[in-house]
């Protein structure tokens, strides 16, 4: 599998991962959305965007309906082939890790409540641009963050009065046998809080529902055309170089988020951590099956873990469960992380020891080492002002990258984009680049002694 840390290009026209979202589509049987072809000569744009995952897509749409800038979109392979084609489909008002309280402490309330604003902003942006139309096979809204330790419980009942007190959140608390009752009998969970506004959708549709709209304002999606920038630039356009052709861009997006190549440009060198997330999902369950275990609902569930677990139920009953991957590319196939999923999916509903999986394949997620996604212009003044690039949602961009797409579609414009560290700061350099896997290493140990013993 494409390793972003040690390949330089994600491949060329490389098919969609055999993964559920993938088959149920026909993706790789001919069944994609048009689009407008590999690039197959050289050409002058306006502005360049690389990569075709929500980011690219939203900010090619934005920039097209609210700038009139109609971008080129240039994508290595499949419209979503990324993270977002692949991901689990969870439409949550979060994205990176930083928590509120560490936020309002680092910045204070102000900060704090814009940020948390720009979240609800891409959900709001999501479900406007799903409904012109999108058929994406969203879920009954409700997110429940399950307690997998008692004393966790403790701290999801205060984080869930803060932020009733901090943003009027409808948060709902569920003893153990609330939520056994009413929603499903997860053995792990010893409680849980439940959010009435996040749901689960298919990712894939989602995806390509944006590059039908973005094609429709104008925009252009080149796919099977990796990019690279050219050694040699000249004064005003970037160079970029694609195997069939060369493009001059007045401004270059860089969307790749997870799958940014090693030595891409140096504005993003260093300044992320790819991280393998897994995915398997089961065979449909029977209505026994969904008995024995009172599986009730289908909202978007995630423990409390520190190497936190997600699953939910899809509309074939068929249960998608995730977790951490593999820590290289090259490990990414290995059985063992799937039956790892298994294995706990079955701690939680011992009735389903027979259950079996059908699908199993892992992406990349993008840590950021200050646990927040960046939306950022090179400097003013400098070689890179030109270049633009929104990434390090760390997990958690479905619904925060379209936002981050159509606030980077504002500041190509040239427009003002709110004072928050989300926008105005670029991401920060990792310290010993070069030992980011050994650290991730560590951090799993960490985490595995403190879910287990903590
Ligand atoms: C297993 C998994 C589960 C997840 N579940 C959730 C979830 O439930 N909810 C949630 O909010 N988030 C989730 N995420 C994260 C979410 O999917 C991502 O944050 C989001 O999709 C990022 O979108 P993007 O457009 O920035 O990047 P991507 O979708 O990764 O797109 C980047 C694209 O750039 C292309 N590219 C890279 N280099 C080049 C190049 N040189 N030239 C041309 N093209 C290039 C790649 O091929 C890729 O298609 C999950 C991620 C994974 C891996």
């Amino acid at each position: 599998m494409y390793d972003p840390m040690l390949d330089d290009s994600p491949g060329c026209g490389i098919e969609y991962p055999s993964s559920y979202w993938a088959d149920i589509c026909g993706a790789n049987k001919g069944n994609k959305p048009e689009d407008d072809g590999s690039l197959e000569q050289d050409i002058n744009v306006d502005v360049a965007i690389i990569g075709a995952g929500y980011t690219g897509l939203s900010c090619a749409l934005h920039l097209a309906r609210e700038h009139g800038i109609k971008a080129h979109v240039f994508e290595a392979n499949q419209t979503a082939w990324g993270c977002s084609g692949r991901n689990a489909g969870f439409i949550l008002k979060s994205s990176g890790r930083k928590a509120y309280s560490t936020m309002q402490k680092q910045w204070g309330e102000e900060v704090m409540r814009g940020i948390y604003n720009e979240m609800c902003a891409g959900v709001e942006t999501v479900n406007s641009l799903i409904n012109e139309g999108i058929d994406c096979d969203q879920q009954a809204a409700g997110y429940i963050k399950v307690a997998h330790k008692p004393n966790m419980f403790k701290s999801l009942q205060a984080q869930a009065k803060l932020q009733q007190q901090m943003f009027g959140y409808d948060v709902q608390v569920l003893s153990k046998q609330e939520l056994h009752q009413n929603f499903m009998a997860d053995e792990n969970a010893y409680g849980a809080i439940r959010y009435q506004d996040g749901f689960g959708l298919n990712p894939l549709k989602l995806a390509w529902g944006y590059q039908k709209l973005a094609r429709k304002a104008g925009v252009k999606v080149h796919t099977s055309t990796p990019v690279s920038f050219s050694e040699t630039q000249e004064k005003s356009r970037v160079l970029l170089t694609t195997p069939k052709g060369t493009v001059k861009a007045k401004k270059v997006v860089i969307a790749t988020n997870g799958y940014t190549p090693k030595g891409l440009h140096p504005l993003v060198t260093n300044r992320t951590l790819p991280v393998l997330s897994q995915i398997i999902v089961t065979e449909p369950l029977t209505t026994e099956q969904l008995a024995a275990c009172n599986f009730l609902t289908s909202n978007v569930v995630m423990d409390t873990r520190a190497l936190k677990y997600y699953y939910r139920k899809l509309p074939d009953n068929r249960i998608l469960f995730g977790g951490r991957g593999a820590i290289t590319g090259k490990n990414s196939d290995d059985p063992y992380y799937a039956q790892r999923l298994l294995s706990v999916l079955k701690t939680s509903f011992p009735a389903l020891q027979n259950l079996k999986y059908n699908y199993a394949w892992s992406g990349w997620i993008c840590m950021a080492l200050d646990d927040l996604p960046h939306i950022y212009q090179g400097e003013k003044g400098r070689v890179d002002e030109h270049i633009f690039y929104a990434m390090g949602y760390c997990g958690s961009g479905v619904s925060f990258s379209v936002q981050a797409g159509k606030r980077l579609a504002e500041k190509v414009a040239g427009k003002p984009t709110p004072n928050l560290p989300l926008y105005n700061k670029a991401l920060p350099k990792f310290p010993f680049a070069p030992l980011r896997r050994v650290g991730q290493w560590g951090y799993f140990h960490y985490g595995k002694i403190k879910d287990n013993y903590f």
